[in-house]
């Protein structure tokens, strides 16, 4: 296609939405070029969702050695080897980053290692290589970084979740630090493999921005797990004592742990990108700000995925990337639609949500009606284990459409995905009391929830509070 440039599309960052945008535009016949500066496949494959959710799995052997007595097994000893679940993990991500490579270079997509920048509207420069290639298009695919938080004594103590997947050995006491997705997941997976787990947030309560009744449920079942948190108190430095770390917190509470981990939130990467440089317009944390078709204020540049802060998530950069591609290789413009999207924080018990919280639904609809369930799932009877089932329904009271299905138990993420469908086509509740259970299943309540818990009528949140809870985003 390109005769003006080398390329048609440059794409810096080999993660989610780049791989995608890259192969895509590459089917429309485009000249492509990928640099990635760490390991192919981006922060999902190599260091977020995949090898957490593999130690997510490796976590909840715990409750099926516990749980099995009461179905009639007898377990001889059983320990758990992290040394081996760290190896075993990192040849999983090997394979998948090495299909990455292939599927791009099946594709014709030329991949160049090394750390790429922005010099001018369609110059990249290939730091490793030392040139420029020139394209017609550029698309900053570069992903987000941990952010450390505020700067206190010691924190380069400290490490993030881009570490904690090759730690040599599993940290006995931890003290996880935030209380977003990450730090939760980390905290349940790393309390269920035998460690000590404190967790030290600013609020005063995790998971700002989900439906309140979850976050409740979830910290009621993590506190019941073991893990202690300390809400409202965030640490105020950290100092070697041998090989421990010592901690003090704010209330001047002090104790030792092996790791701390800093899971205060995650920054789009653009610092050093050149970007502002030839007039590329970042918003206050150096999000690329974009238009719906992922646009950027420099006309032959366009970013997708974290980088843009919208939604966070990898099917997201992923579905970015490819309405990229679509809009501006393939002549069909895209824009994707970022309402609605299902959502699970793997903790255990897990949480599955999708569509509006309560407290988005009342500030936004007039009625709004809301039914809720908790109970002892059907497993529990015999394993004895005190584990609950949640489930809410939050519906508009004037069309009796369902806005938002919010659950916390075995599953809540595969349900999730699943109850996202109906949600997107604008189901009613009369819809799901229509719908026959699967019986017998969790799930099946989610169709026999007939009775509503409460009715608001108008709005009762002080706006005040309702506007800073929209605001929340669901972001790491
Ligand atoms: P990335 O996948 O981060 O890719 C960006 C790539 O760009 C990286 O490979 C980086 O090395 C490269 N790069 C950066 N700068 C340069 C440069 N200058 N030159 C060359 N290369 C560069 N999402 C979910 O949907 N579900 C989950 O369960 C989930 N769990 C997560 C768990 C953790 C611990 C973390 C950290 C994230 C998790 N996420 C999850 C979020 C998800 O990983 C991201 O939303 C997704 O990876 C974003 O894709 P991306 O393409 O925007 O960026």
């Amino acid at each position: 296609m390109s005769t003006d440039y080398d390329v048609d599309l440059f794409v810096i960052g080999a993660g989610s939405g780049g791989v995608r945008a890259a192969r895509i535009a590459a089917g429309y016949g485009a000249k492509v070029m990928v640099a990635e500066e760490y390991r192919i496949g981006g922060t999902c494959v190599i260091r977020g969702c995949v090898p957490k959710k593999l130690m997510v799995y490796a976590s909840r052997f715990a409750d099926a050695f516990a749980d099995s007595e009461g179905f009639g097994w007898t377990l001889g000893s059983v320990s758990f080897d992290w040394g081996k679940l760290v190896a075993a993990k990192e040849k999983e991500i090997s394979r998948l980053s090495a299909i990455y490579r292939t599927n791009l270079e099946k594709a014709g997509v030329t991949l160049v290692e090394s750390r790429a920048l922005v010099e001018g509207p369609h110059q990249v420069r290939l730091l490793a290589h030392d040139r420029t290639v020139s394209a017609r298009v550029i698309l900053i695919a570069t992903g987000a970084a941990p952010f450390l938080g505020p700067e206190v004594p010691g924190r380069d103590l400290a490490i993030t979740s881009n570490e904690i997947f090759d730690l040599p050995e599993q940290p006995k006491r931890i003290l996880i630090v935030g209380g977003g997705y990450i730090a939760v997941e980390f905290a349940a997976l790393l309390r269920r493999l035998g460690s000590d787990v404190t967790v030290a947030l600013r609020g005063d309560n995790i998971l700002r921005g989900f439906d309140e009744d979850v976050r409740c449920c979830l910290r009621d079942a993590l506190t019941g797990s073991g893990i202690a948190f300390k809400f409202s108190d965030m640490p105020r430095g950290f100092e070697k004592k041998g090989k421990a770390i010592e901690v003090t917190l704010a209330n001047g509470e002090r104790f030792a742990v092996d790791q701390v981990m800093l899971a205060t939130g995650r920054h789009p990467n653009t610092h050093g990108l050149g970007l502002e440089t030839i007039g590329v317009r970042l918003d206050g944390v150096g999000a690329v700000c974009v238009d719906p078709y992922s646009q950027s204020s420099v006309p032959s540049i366009y970013a997708v995925g974290d980088v843009t802060n919208r939604v966070a998530l990898t099917p997201v950069a992923i579905r970015e990337g490819h309405a990229f591609a679509d809009t501006v290789f393939g002549g069909k413009p895209v824009a994707v639609d970022h309402a609605g999207i299902p959502t699970a924080v793997f903790a255990t018990p897990e949480l599955g949500t999708v569509g509006l919280t309560e407290a988005e639904a009342r500030l936004k609809h007039a009625i709004v009606d809301v039914f809720k369930a908790q109970f002892r799932p059907l497993k529990a009877t015999l394993s004895g284990s005190s584990e609950k089932v949640f489930m809410k329904i939050v519906v508009d009271g004037e069309t009796d459409r369902v806005l938002g299905v919010h659950i916390v138990g075995d599953d809540a993420g595969e349900m999730a995905q699943l109850l996202g469908i109906a949600v997107k086509l604008g189901a009613t509740k009369a819809a799901f009391d229509a719908t026959v259970a699967v019986h017998p299943t969790s799930a099946e309540e989610l169709v026999t929830l007939h009775t509503r818990t409460a009715r608001y009528e108008q709005v009762q949140l002080d706006p005040g509070e309702a506007a800073a809870l929209m605001d929340e985003e669901r972001t790491p």
